[in-house]
């Protein structure tokens, strides 16, 4: 067993594998800027995720904010502050003021009984984050969306290789973003996507992660650079003739943490949402001290004595961070609140051991009272 145990760990293909998928980048020189590989990797996640229009990024972060930019907008976009920094980081960073909408304690999603009342007559867009790998409630953030002529960027990092009634996550939404950052269900090292449904984004993407250069002697917007390489392009290439297995594997994980945690008073596992198919991206347990006999803390604390580091996922919530002085008022979003401070997602990969999950879920029953 490993020193530490990480909350996660990379997947990676052999280095065989790897080596034979960037032989033709060393033929050719061609490192970067939209080449071979970035092409290939493309189109095998387009078939892959079901999707006809997808742009590749540097990173997931990159996916937000430029789809946000792309997208031309102006005023307030509903979010949640259960998520990590990027989503609301996206959003300030194109000049548009994030409205924090409470999630459902249930699945840690979006609430969207509290969506309607938040809507005035600056509101843009909707950023929902699919928190976990759990699907945001779509039907009714569709029709509100039309109803209001909204636009809605998902924040899809958790969800690859979801379905939702049999369809792909990439297809929710004007836009899906995913990350495919080292420490995802899916990984291009570092990496992202945007999948979207109207092509002209693309365009407009395809420029903006280029410097806003259009062709060769016209800079058309105030772009950014966040192209993909060609490295993290084969990367990304490898890893998805894998990514079924290791996600197959990480169900056995989570089926074995699951009976081996559940009916235990105090201790909430997530969701298993209906017409889903999962990833089982993370496992999060929600801690109740009062029923449980020890706090989040208590079991962080004890689990770390033990090279064991779960992750506070998502502690802070993004409304409180001190980047934003005070600029938000938390007790409006009471659910969200309650649940970040209770939360602890416990390390599951591919290739963690059954033993190291016995191991884990010891510890955590042992901090029972
Ligand atoms: C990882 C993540 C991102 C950012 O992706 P990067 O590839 O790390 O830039 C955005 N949102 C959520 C919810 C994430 O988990």
């Amino acid at each position: 067993m490993p020193e530490q145990i990480l909350v996660t760990r990379s997947s990676i293909p052999s280095l065989e594998e790897y080596v034979e998928e960037i032989k033709p980048i060393f033929e050719s020189h061609w490192l970067t800027n939209m080449g071979v590989k970035h092409k290939q990797f493309q189109s095998e996640l387009c078939r892959y995720l079901g999707v006809d229009n997808i742009e590749l990024l540097t990173n997931g972060h990159m996916a937000l904010e430029l789809t946000l930019q792309a997208m031309n907008l102006q005023g307030e976009v509903i979010t949640t502050p259960f998520t990590f920094a990027s989503t609301t980081h996206a959003i300030i960073r194109n000049g548009l003021t994030p409205v924090f909408c409470d999630i459902s304690p249930d699945d840690f999603t979006i609430d969207t009984s509290k969506l309607e009342s938040l809507i005035t007559d600056r509101t843009c867009a909707i950023m929902p984050v699919h928190v976990y790998g759990n699907i945001c409630n779509i039907e009714e953030i569709e029709r509100i969306a039309k109803k209001y002529e909204l636009k809605v960027i998902y924040d899809a990092a958790h969800t690859f290789g979801e379905t939702y009634k049999g369809k792909s996550t990439a297809s929710f939404g004007d836009a899906s973003c995913f990350s495919f950052h080292a420490t995802k269900v899916f990984n291009s090292i570092e990496g992202g996507a945007a999948c979207f449904r109207d092509k002209k984004i693309g365009e407009i993407l395809y420029d903006l992660k280029n410097f806003g250069i259009h062709g060769t002697e016209e800079v058309s917007a105030v772009g950014a650079n966040a192209k993909m390489n060609e490295f993290c392009a084969a990367m990304g290439i490898c890893n998805l003739r894998h990514v079924d297995d290791e996600i197959a594997k990480r169900k056995l994980i989570c089926e074995h943490y699951r009976e081996r945690l559940s009916c235990v008073e105090g201790l909430r596992l997530n969701v298993i949402q209906e017409n889903v198919k999962p990833n089982y991206a993370y496992f999060p347990v929600i801690f109740e001290e009062k029923m449980f006999g020890s706090s989040r803390e208590e079991v962080f604390t004890k689990l770390a004595e033990n090279n064991i580091i779960a992750r506070k996922y998502f502690y802070p919530l993004t409304n409180t961070f001190s980047a934003f002085h005070g600029r938000f008022d938390v007790s409006q979003t009471p659910a969200a609140l309650h649940i970040s401070r209770r939360v602890l997602t416990l390390p599951i990969y591919a290739d963690i051991s059954i033993e190291t999950v016995d191991k884990i879920c010891d510890i955590v029953l042992s901090c029972k009272k």
